[in-house]
């Protein structure tokens, strides 16, 4: 068996090697550990292995857990990375650095009334339905100008796009599709990649990848 720490470091050597494969810099790929249903025991060894990045997709959840953790560990920045309803705007925008999932024109409404009253600025990534599924999160495909649009005229920072791609099916082309969305709307970065196919991820662009099971679990 081996500690959280050294499956990060294991993670870390197979980015490297697929930014390089890529002939991509390493160092512009971000490592979300995504933290959900795991406990405070579970992440803080990760944080003193020098993990700074955390992803939770249920604001209840992460606001049961984290300030507590947040207190001890100022250094550490937080993503929501789950779908996110308008009604808990405000919680979102008080504990989270980062906001993964931002699919719709009311919910960055929402969002940049919170930011207006508290100050706070989170950074958004729009959210692309990639696969064009029904019950999936994220923006239709050709409303993803439009939204990215309306972030940047919006007081939140743009950090770029994020899908999660279809189950059962080959990542890699959605990937690829989401990076060219990318280019045609001049955004640079791209929230993709999970325990399954987050080398394939970097190799297509990922700026960062969100991953759970291969951080927390042995194989
Ligand atoms: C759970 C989750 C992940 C991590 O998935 P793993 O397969 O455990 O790495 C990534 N992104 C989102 C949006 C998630 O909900």
């Amino acid at each position: 068996m081996s500690g959280a720490a050294d499956r990060r470091k294991a993670i870390l050597e197979r980015i490297a090697r697929a930014a390089a494969a890529a002939k991509r810099d390493p160092a512009d790929v971000q490592l979300i550990a995504v933290s959900k249903g795991r406990s405070p025991e579970e992440i803080e060894p990760l944080i003193e292995a020098g993990q700074h990045d955390f992803g939770e997709n249920r604001v209840q959840e992460a606001l049961a857990k984290w300030p507590e953790l947040l207190a001890r560990n100022s250094n550490v920045r937080l993503h929501a990375i789950g779908r996110l309803q308008s009604n808990k705007a405000a919680e979102a925008v008080k504990l989270f650095d980062v906001l993964h999932s931002v699919d719709r024109r009311s919910l960055l409404d929402a969002l940049a009334r919170e930011a207006e009253k508290t100050a706070r600025t989170p950074t958004l990534y729009v959210q692309v339905n990639i696969g064009e599924e029904e019950q999936k999160g994220g923006c239709a495909i050709g409303d993803v100008g439009e939204l990215v649009e309306a972030v940047r005229s919006s007081p939140l920072p743009l950090a770029g796009l994020m899908a999660i791609p279809p189950l059962g099916l080959e990542a890699a082309p959605f990937f690829a599709l989401l990076a060219k969305l990318a280019r045609r709307h001049d955004v640079t970065s791209l929230s993709i990649g999970m325990s399954s196919d987050f080398e394939a991820a970097v190799m297509l662009g990922a700026t960062a990848v969100r991953i759970g099971t291969a951080l927390f679990e042995d194989e």
